[in-house]
Order: structure tokens, then sequence, then C-alpha cells
């Protein structure tokens, strides 16, 4: 067997090739890049897939959820509740605009934001709440919804890596009064570059994004506000117009190859294999399995030509980069056995049948021989 690695988009770019120098042809023969029809029509598209009223097309992800925080208003002294387990751009964006990043930990069992933990974390300078859909995994939407009701907050989804996900059959990025995904070329539904997008139904929401991507402009030399240059070039958009066609099927694959690993490691040494909580759906960018063997499991499969990687090793409290904010260790115990003990095995739609196998053995090899 070959070396097998974490993440391989050759099956899916091969089978639609053809279509991605189609698209290419058509922005080249266009010579228009920026700001154009092919940017409309994926907004359109994404809008209609996500079933939200407005798309905007935007930079990447972190950039989606910058301006979707600053649309509402965010700023110095604000504060945003986020998970303690996520990837550091969610936190990032809070940040970016002087607002304080408040952590609150994830359920050990769905990885995602506990909800009943959000409310002690409410105060009087909470302005939003943002929930991760982590791994492709839907937070508990409604309750998340119910408590920013209740408290007056805003709602802003950070859907990067779900989707086409649902919680109680609405989608993610729908839920929230104005939310971020990425396209970045390894999530889900990814471009050949940097890319992302807000999705909301709020059309002022809407308005301030396509404002605030472009110079703060409405038209071309009236700056009506200090904005930023974070929008989605044609070629890129044009891109994940094609792609966008295949996502069901590509989500449909991903649940049947996380279907199998669920199936065949079940049971396998202490090893916790990923949840899906009550009304939620996962889409599955990622695999990710728990054990507190995790270290020498990996280095294990890594000797065996298996590339799996930690999503993620440090929580955003522990990164040099929030020292400022005064944590330690055993501040937020689950986000950081959370750290210890997860690993994500390799996922991608067209990942092989003998493949899958061949991890899964030697899964249960190391298990055997180890004990
Ligand atoms: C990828 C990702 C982002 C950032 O997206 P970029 O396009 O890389 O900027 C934000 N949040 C989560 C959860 C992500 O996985």
């Amino acid at each position: 067997m070959s070396d097998i690695p974490f993440l391989n988009l050759s099956p899916m770019h091969e089978a639609i090739k053809t279509e991605m120098r189609g698209a290419f042809e058509q922005v080249y023969a266009n010579n228009w890049f920026i700001l154009g029809k092919e940017l409309e029509a994926f907004e359109q598209k994404y809008a209609s897939f996500n079933q939200t009223k407005y798309a905007i097309g935007v930079s990447n992800g972190l950039d989606a959820l910058t301006l979707s925080l600053k649309a509402l208003g965010v700023g110095p002294g604000d504060e945003v509740i986020v998970p303690s387990h996520t990837y550091i751009a969610s936190v990032l964006a809070i940040s970016y605009l002087g607002a304080v990043p408040v952590f609150v930990e994830p359920r050990m069992e769905t990885y995602n934001i506990d909800p009943e933990k959000i409310s002690s974390a409410v105060s009087k300078q909470t302005k939003a709440i943002m929930p991760v859909h982590l791994y492709g995994h839907a937070c508990e939407m409604k309750s998340i919804i119910d408590i920013a009701e209740r408290y007056a907050l805003k709602v802003v989804e950070d859907n990067a890596q779900a989707h086409g996900a649902s919680f109680n059959g609405k989608l993610t990025g729908a839920w929230g009064h104005i939310n971020g995904t990425s396209f970045y070329p390894g999530k889900n539904l990814g471009a050949l570059g940097d890319g992302g997008a807000v999705t909301t139904d709020d059309s002022i929401l809407a308005e301030k994004i396509s404002t605030l991507r472009n110079y703060g402009s409405k038209e071309k030399y009236y700056n009506d506000v200090i904005g930023y240059n974070m929008r989605l070039d044609e070629l890129q958009a044009a891109f994940l117009r094609v792609k966008l066609n295949y996502i069901a099927k590509w989500t449909t694959e991903r649940k049947q190859i996380a279907s199998k690993y669920n199936q065949a490691l079940d049971g396998i040494g202490e090893i916790v294999l990923p949840q899906v909580a009550d009304g939620a759906d996962h889409v599955y960018h990622l695999y990710v399995i728990r054990t507190r063997e995790r270290d020498k499991l990996q280095e294990y499969l890594r000797t065996k030509g298996i590339g799996c990687l930690i999503h993620y090793p440090i929580p955003p409290h522990l990164q040099k980069a929030y020292k400022h904010l005064g944590y330690q260790k055993g501040d937020f115990p689950i986000a950081e056995e959370l750290a210890e003990t997860c690993l994500s095995l390799p996922m991608w739609p067209g990942i092989e049948e003998m493949q899958i196998e061949y991890i899964v053995n030697t899964i249960k090899s190391y298990f055997s021989v180890q004990r």
C-alpha cells in the first residue's frame, strides 16, 4: 500500500477538470477580474444553496468573520463569546476589532460549544455569540438562538467547516444574524486559492458587507466608511460555482466514509468515535477520533505511511498570541483535554475503499500489538 496522505484533493479535481478549465476560459475571455458577473452569479447560487437571502463573496474566512462582526458594530471593549476549542481564526476576527474573546467550553462528546455554559459567560459587555460548527458538525443552534434572544445578543456563525450541514433541518450559516464561511482549498467547498463568504437574511447588514469589502465604497470614488479590500475575485468565484454543483455529492460521500470508519473502529482500544448531537447533521469536514494514546498512535500510523493531523494541538487561550488575556493551563480543561486526545483521520471524497481498510487495520494492529 502506497502512503496515504491526510488529504488528497486530486480525485475531486480530476473529475471536474474540464468544467474548471471552462470556468477559467470564461473569465479569461471576459477580461474582467474583480467584482463582476462571475461573482454575482456565484453569490446568488451560494445564497440559494445556503437558504439565505444574501451571500457576499469575500477574500477568505477570517475576513468573512471580521466583516460580520464589524457590520454588527462590534468594537473595542465589547465581548464576544466563542468556544475554547476552535481554530484560531474564529478568535482572531474578534481581536481584529479590538473586542475581547470570552471562551466557553465545548461539550466533550460533540466538540462544539456547550449551550448550557453560555449564560454564565454573558456580561454587560457581551455583544455577540460565535458558535463554530467544528469539523462539520452543526452546533445546537436552537438553544444558542434562545440564549441570544434572552440576552439580546447577536449570533455570528463560523461556518467555515460545515457547508451544507444543518440543525433541526435548517442549514448552518442561516441561523445567525450574519455568518461567515471559508473557501480555503481544503474546506468542504474549496476554491483554488483563498476565498470566503458572508451569509445573512438582513438586507442592511448585506449592504454593509458589500460596502466594507470594497474600500467602504458603493459608488466608485465615493467612500462612505473606512472599508477594506476584502473581495472574492472573478476567477475563484467561477471555480466555486462549478464546485458548488458537486458539494451535495461530495457531502454524501464524506458521510459514507465516516460511517465506514464508525463501523470498523467501534470498540477498538479505548477510541472515542465522533458523536452527532440530537437534531444535528455532520458533514465530516474532518473525521476526528479521541484516544489518550493519541501521540503514540499518530506516530505509529506515520511509520505505516498514514498521514493524520491534530485539530488543534494548542487551544487559543494557551497560544502565545493570547498571553495578554492571562489564562493558564487548567482554565479550560475540556478544550485542553480535546487538544491532547483528538486525532483527525484521512478523509476526502474519492478516498479508496482499500485505503480506508488499511487505515482501520493499522489502527487495530496498533491496539492489539501495543497491549
Ligand atoms: C478555515 C477556518 C477559518 C478561516 O478561514 P480562512 O479562509 O482560512 O481565513 C475560520 N474558522 C474556522 C473554524 C476554520 O476552519
